[in-house]
């Protein structure tokens, strides 16, 4: 709670503009807002029998889907136990944080890691995959482990071209792709681009509080079954389960399941192709904004080919410690909270501007007009006319 008599802007709805958890729909928390219901039978497991085919459908894939009571990491962790025995060769293709935690996690667990690390700007370089699969003659990688859009960095990866490198090869490895800031914003099709697993969470394209996840995988997946797994952990009975309380081994999680339902039916009525179109063309009138302000000063965009920028959250350099002192500014005078340079050096040079899940163009404009307010009352150089761009390019697209 803000202290009372502090003059401040901030007061009415804030905006956390933030690559998850995103915002809200008044709708989600309308449908969590219930007692509980009854956890045997009835109107639960119809709805949570209902999501199934939804999940799949968001993923487009035929594959199954795995629920679990967990955050992203949970997801992550369910995907490795499963596939994975102690001694066993993953591949990690590092561009940013996430995939380095994901390879750590699989460390933990037995595996030997091998990574190749594209800094913190830079896609995967596949021809380079190639090499390193094409030397492997004896199936020494067991799994290839990518993220799709690596929300410290909005590095997104060419996961398609991924799979062609690794068809190239003849390698047998398991692709298994991180699509936790991308699953409802970025384009991902986990069938036509050849993924045997894929993670993600409900707290962001999903639209829902945090705390479920999902594992999606297929037959190929399935059958590397290795020594790690556990009970809790197996997807295999929380798929089509033959008793309900087989999908969570417990007590489901019963108001995320609610709010999820309405999450998914949000995106079922505007239509899967017309949540990514809005996403790409929100993503374009960011990076409108950004271009203008970098003409001068420290600004700069983290990505330069935009071909390789996500669609869901944009990471900048600002120089330190800029990045922080403005999300301070915007946070505490307007309400707008941005993110931090997450695993960046310094931190506070950078700063990341999450535009995923329900967010539409006058929430853009809103917050690109803070930033904007932000760099002028801070005194950090910029060049003119960002808010111009953005406009320009928002009538340009609506
Ligand atoms: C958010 C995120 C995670 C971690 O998810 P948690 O819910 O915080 O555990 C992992 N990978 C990516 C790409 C993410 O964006």
């Amino acid at each position: 709670m803000k202290a009372l008599f502090v003059m401040s802007l901030s007061h009415g709805r804030a905006y956390l503009a933030i690559p998850g958890p995103s915002v809200m729909p008044d709708a989600v928390l309308q449908a969590m807002h219930r007692a509980s219901p009854n956890i045997y039978e009835g109107e639960l497991h119809d709805l949570t029998d209902s999501l199934v085919p939804d999940l799949k459908d968001i993923a487009m894939t035929d594959a199954h889907v795995a629920i679990y009571i967990g955050n992203g990491h949970a997801a992550w962790e369910a995907a490795l136990a499963n596939t994975l025995s102690a001694g066993d060769t993953v591949l990690v293709l590092a561009t940013g944080r996430f995939c380095i935690g994901w390879g750590e996690m699989a460390e933990g667990m037995g595996a030997k890691v091998e990574t190749l690390d594209y800094g913190a700007q830079s896609p995967i370089d596949l021809a380079q995959v190639e090499e390193v699969l094409a030397q492997d003659n004896t199936g020494r990688i067991k799994a290839v482990l990518a993220v799709h859009v690596d929300t410290s960095t909005s590095v997104k990866n060419d996961i398609a071209g991924l799979r062609a490198v690794m068809d190239r090869t003849g390698h047998p490895a398991l692709l298994m792709a991180d699509c936790i800031a991308s699953l409802g914003c970025d384009r991902f099709e986990m069938d036509a681009w050849g993924v045997d697993v894929m993670v993600s969470g409900c707290q962001k394209g999903l639209m829902t509080p945090a705390g479920v996840s999902f594992v999606w995988f297929n037959d190929k997946a399935d059958a590397a079954r290795g020594d790690r797994v556990t009970a809790y952990w197996d997807w295999r009975p929380r798929v089509n389960p033959d008793y309900y309380f087989k999908y969570f081994d417990g007590t489901a999680p019963t108001h995320h399941l609610y709010g999820l339902r309405t999450a998914l039916d949000m995106i079922k009525a505007e239509g899967l192709e017309n949540v990514f179109t809005r996403h790409e063309k929100l993503a374009q009138i960011v990076w409108a904004a950004f271009n203008q302000w970098s003409t001068t000063g420290p600004m700069a965009l983290n990505v330069a080919d935009p071909a390789h920028r996500s669609h869901a959250v944009t990471s900048v350099g600002i120089g330190s410690p800029n990045g922080d002192a403005l999300r301070k500014w915007c946070e505490n005078q307007c309400g707008l909270t941005l993110g931090i340079g997450l695993g960046r050096d310094p931190a506070d040079a950078y700063f990341r501007i999450g535009h995923m899940g329900h967010v539409n163009a006058h929430m853009i404009m809103g917050a690109l007009g803070t930033i904007d307010a932000g760099l002028k009352a801070l005194g950090i150089p910029h060049g003119d006319g960002a808010l111009t761009a953005a406009a320009q390019a928002l009538a340009e697209r609506a």
